[in-house]
């Protein structure tokens, strides 16, 4: 049996902000684009689309830079990258907000989005976005020690996050355009010619195989590694991690890439956070003691950081420099008093982040004992027990709560330098328990690009043909804000989309 056969000017593969924002450029350059999205309509759009829907905007594109090379740290990002990115990134806001206005009156708004199809944005410092989202007071930007002049740091539609807002969005304005999205229709090989030009894709979609001619070029926007155990564990150097994003995101791109020759890049590279797998699901979840009366620990049972260590997308500082955190498995210890101060994870209405939140549809409960009931949350009435159940040393976890509650009974961590408002003593049964290890936002490592979004050879040679943008190409080395994930995946997106259709 013959396989199918079709020809487009440019095959997009991906359906999240980088796929979509290279299709709809791609298109409005002129090309003939067609979208190749492995997940069906229900669950598709990556981890855009269970993002927290924030972006970056920065107004001066000199001070943009320089702000990037500080996130940079020792693992510099090459030229013609920065100033690509830079001269984007400045216009992130006006392509947004054009692709809102697009989008209005045919967005599948989230039924529980108060906001609905309104298109305003609102422009805000990480600060303030902590500040409105938990009450807390943190520095006014992420990264206080890098020079942030170059603007703002967190830009919304409506103010708040979540509700799959952006990507809603960006659907719809695609959606306006005469490109074809394929649902459950996975790319599976990249095609060249005898001269190693890329020449169009091969998929499996629900009539079978096709092979899908590209005349133009091919942009290869299918997103991470995160539901990868074996790339996880090769690249990351990870045993255990729980994805909170999509499910589908399984490293397909960065393999056909390597199958073509393509060189790799910043493979440790990802984002790690606080959070636990929810065995019977697919995801995890975002989890945070809501009292002071819990400690973290490692397999020892004993602590080693200050639990108010701030966390910065992934990194904190460890030693004088930013490094990965939460990176290793870690348990997390608390008592009664917590079990009662509020969900473990905050409501969907206060923050409608994750997949388990966004796409499933999961409603913690308020006291946490239907996840406890579940197994998600260990339970046992005395510390030994709970040490067993969780695996930890439990002569260890035994002495590091004799440790804890004694430095609360004097106000002061020792240790660790925990503040004081945020120390209590562990001492009201039961106790309970879980393990991190940690929650995947996001790998960022993939296929090496230049500053016009080309797939390099590991010859150092572009591949003719071939671009990527989106996380299976991050332009980040080290240190990122939030919201610097989309706005690099639109600005690359747009790009990788122009190049293409350039042919
Ligand atoms: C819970 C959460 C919160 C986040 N919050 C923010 C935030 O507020 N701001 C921010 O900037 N970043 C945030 N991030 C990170 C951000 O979402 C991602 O970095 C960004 O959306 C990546 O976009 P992308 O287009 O590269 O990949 P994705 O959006 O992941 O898209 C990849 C696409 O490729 C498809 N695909 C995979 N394999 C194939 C294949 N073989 N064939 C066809 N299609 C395929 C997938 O189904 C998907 O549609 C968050 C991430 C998570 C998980």
């Amino acid at each position: 049996m013959s396989t199918r056969s079709s020809s487009v000017d440019v095959v997009v593969i991906g359906f999240g902000a980088a796929g979509i924002a290279a299709a709809i450029t791609a298109h409005d350059e002129g090309a003939q684009v067609v979208v190749l999205e492995k997940a069906p309509p229900e669950t598709a759009g990556g981890n855009t689309r269970a993002a927290g829907q924030v972006w970056y905007s920065p107004h001066d594109e000199e001070l943009a830079k320089e702000y990037l090379r500080g996130l940079a740290y020792d693992m510099p990002i090459p030229d013609d990258v920065v100033d690509a990115w830079a001269s984007e990134q400045v216009r992130n806001n006006d392509w947004m907000t054009a692709r809102a206005a697009e989008a209005q009156g045919h967005i599948d708004v989230d039924p529980r989005d108060p906001f609905g199809q309104g298109v305003t944005f609102e422009a805000h410092t990480y600060q303030e976005a902590v500040k409105r989202q938990t009450g807390w007071d943190v520095p006014r930007d992420e990264f206080p020690e890098f020079n942030n002049e170059g603007g703002t740091e967190w830009v919304t539609f409506g103010g708040t996050q979540g509700h799959s807002r952006v990507w809603l969005r960006l659907k719809a304005a695609l959606e306006q355009r005469d490109v074809e999205i394929r649902y459950s229709t996975a790319a599976t090989a990249i095609v060249t010619d005898g001269d190693g030009r890329v020449t169009g894709v091969e998929v499996l979609g629900p009539d079978g195989a096709e092979t899908i001619t590209a005349r133009r070029g091919v942009v290869n926007a299918a997103g991470g590694f995160e539901n990868n155990p074996e790339m996880i564990r090769t690249y990351l150097g990870l045993p255990y991690v729980t994805p909170w994003g999509t499910p589908h995101n399984t490293g397909d791109g960065i393999r056909m890439g390597q199958a073509l020759g393509a060189d790799l890049q910043n493979m440790y590279q990802h984002m790690p956070m606080f959070g636990i797998a929810l065995e019977g699901l697919e995801t995890g979840e975002f989890v945070q003691p809501g009292g002071p009366a819990f400690i973290q620990v490692a397999q020892d049972g004993r602590r080693f950081i200050s639990e108010a260590t701030a966390y910065r997308h992934g990194k904190s500082t460890i030693g004088g420099r930013l490094e990965f955190y939460p990176h290793r498995a870690m348990w997390t210890v608390f008592d009664e008093t917590v079990r009662t101060a509020g969900p473990l994870t905050a409501p969907h209405e206060a923050w409608a982040a994750g997949w388990e939140k966004q796409v499933v549809g999961y409603v913690w409960s308020d006291d946490n004992m239907v996840e406890i009931e579940k197994g998600w949350i260990t339970k046992a009435d005395t510390i030994r027990e709970l040490a067993e159940k969780l695996g930890v040393d439990p002569d260890g976890l035994e002495a590091e709560i004799e440790r804890w509650n004694a430095a609360c009974a004097q106000g002061e961590d020792p240790y660790f330098g925990r503040p004081a408002e945020m120390m209590a003593p562990i001492t009201e049964p039961p106790y309970y328990g879980y393990k991190w290890g940690n929650l995947l936002i996001a790998t960022m490592g993939g296929l090496r690009k230049n500053g016009k979004a080309q797939v390099l050879h590991v010859s150092g040679q572009p591949i003719p043909g071939l671009y990527a943008a989106g996380e299976i190409s991050s332009t980040f080395t080290w240190a990122l804000g939030g919201g610097q994930s989309i706005a690099d995946a639109i600005g690359f997106g747009r790009i990788a989309g122009r190049e293409a259709a350039a042919g």
